[in-house]
Formats: structure tokens, C-alpha cells, sequence
């Protein structure tokens, strides 16, 4: 009897904490969405290591991550792989230097390499590395540029990694606990640091023990920042400083006459 009650103990134990971990998403029907781009150029060195097949499961698995962030933080945008090439060797050591690594690829291919389709819809340019930790131990999976639409990406990182960067290069920033962790942090001076300035709700965050997509918590949640997203009755985001579905939002219109039904 008593293996029994304990039994019934841990049952209930483990359906309580499971009802406790709830992730309340916002509610909304695009009448129209932004169709984005990305395009992938892969460092040739990185066959040393993996199968043509390996990188493009990962690529899927990236869009796929990018695209449930998307969905679930009701932003009327999706992600889809248009372009995929192998170059030439691109030295990993400019994985941390994205202005460098994106003149080597311009050099490399000798072509230009336009922001927007014909349908006037962004593309995002990937650099893709084997091994982020190859240039000079970077501790980070990729950089964005703060000038164009490129980032530096390595295929040994999470999944979240690349809607990570295409944030960065739509306006959303990291939550103030990561940017906090440089001394003499100034927030103001952090905003006018990219072109154009960083809204003032660009931040990410930390909602209870997990973070949103632009945080660098080890828990963190396929969504953007956003007081409409709760994770366990807690709001993921404030309306005046981080919300970053936002800050997609806008981004996407920029481009498109995206609407949201529910608007
Ligand atoms: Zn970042």
C-alpha cells in the first residue's frame, strides 16, 4: 500500500508540474504575410567534416526553428530556403568579423548581392562555418551585420541560432541581463549603436526561469519578446522596452502590406 500512495504521490507530482510549465501564445489569423528569403553560403571545408545531407537537415531544421518562432509569436512572416552554394574555402577566422567575411564572399563570387527580390520581400544572406569555436574560440554561434543583410552562422550551433541573427538584422536586440553582463553598459549608447537606431522596445527577455529568442538563457522558448506571450502566468515582455514581436511586426510592413485579422 505505501509503494502505492508513494506512487500516486509522484504521479500527481509530475502532472502538477507539467500543468505548472504552460506557455500561453497570442491568438491571430494573418490576412497577408511577409515571404523572406534566405539565402546559404557555405564554406567548401565544411565537407571535411559533414555530409552534404547533414547540412541540409540542419538548414531545414533552422527554417523550421525559425518558422514556429514566427508562428508562435503571431508575427506575419515566414522563412523559406531559396539559394543554396558551396565557395571556396572562406578562412574561419572571419567567422567574428561579418563586414570581412561578407567582402571575401562578394570577392569570391563576383556579384552583387540585392537586398530585396523583385517582389521587393528581404533576403537574408548566410555565411556558414564548420565550427564557430575555429575563429579564435568565438564564444558565439553567429554576428549580424549592423549595415546589410548578412550574418555569420556555424553549423555545430542550436537551432534557434539563425532566427537568432535574423532578428538582430530586423531590429531586436538581447534581453538587459545579457546586455547588462559588459561593464558600463549604457542602454542609450547600445540603441544608437546600429543604423537605424534600435527601438526602445527592442529588447528580449526572461520570463520566470526561461528566455525569449533573443536572450542567451539555456532555457529559452521559440518565441519573441512580447507582454501578449506568458510563460507560467508570467508576462515575456513589457510594452515600453522589450517587445520584440513588435519589432517584427513593423519590420514586416516595411516591406508588405502584412495585416493581422485580429489588428
Ligand atoms: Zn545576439
Amino acid at each position: 500500500m505505501k509503494v502505492k500512495i508513494a506512487l500516486l504521490f509522484l504521479v500527481l507530482m509530475c502532472a502538477l508540474k507539467s500543468y505548472g510549465s504552460v506557455l500561453t501564445l497570442p491568438t491571430c489569423q494573418f490576412a497577408r504575410s511577409l515571404d523572406t528569403e534566405v539565402h546559404f553560403y557555405i564554406s567548401k571545408d565544411i565537407l571535411d567534416e559533414y555530409s552534404p545531407q547533414f547540412v541540409k537537415a540542419k538548414i531545414d531544421a533552422w527554417i523550421a526553428y525559425s518558422n514556429l518562432t514566427l508562428k508562435n509569436s503571431c508575427i506575419p512572416t515566414t522563412r523559406r530556403v531559396t539559394h543554396v552554394e558551396y565557395v571556396s574555402q572562406i578562412d574561419s577566422s572571419w567567422f567574428q568579423d561579418i563586414a570581412v567575411a561578407e567582402r571575401l564572399l562578394i570577392n569570391e563570387l563576383n556579384r552583387t548581392f540585392p537586398e530585396v527580390n523583385k517582389q521587393g520581400e528581404p533576403i537574408f544572406n548566410a555565411i556558414v562555418f564548420a565550427n564557430a569555436f575555429d575563429s579564435y574560440k568565438s564564444l558565439y554561434c553567429g554576428y549580424a551585420s549592423s549595415s546589410s543583410f548578412f550574418f555569420t552562422i556555424a553549423i555545430n550551433c542550436p537551432d534557434s541560432i539563425l532566427e537568432h541573427e535574423i532578428g538582430h538584422l530586423s531590429g531586436a536586440s538581447h534581453d538587459i541581463k545579457t546586455l547588462s553582463y559588459y561593464e558600463e553598459f549604457d542602454l542609450d549608447a547600445h540603441r544608437l549603436s546600429t543604423y537605424p537606431p534600435l527601438k526602445n522596445y527592442s529588447l528580449g527577455y526572461i520570463c520566470g526561469e526561461r528566455g525569449t529568442i533573443m536572450s542567451y538563457e539555456d532555457n529559452h522558448m521559440p518565441v519573441y519578446s512580447s507582454p501578449d506571450i506568458k510563460w507560467n502566468g508570467k508576462e515575456c515582455g513589457e510594452s515600453d522596452r522589450a517587445d520584440n514581436r513588435r519589432v517584427m511586426v513593423e519590420f514586416a510592413r516595411q516591406y508588405s502590406k502584412v495585416s493581422l485579422i485580429n489588428d
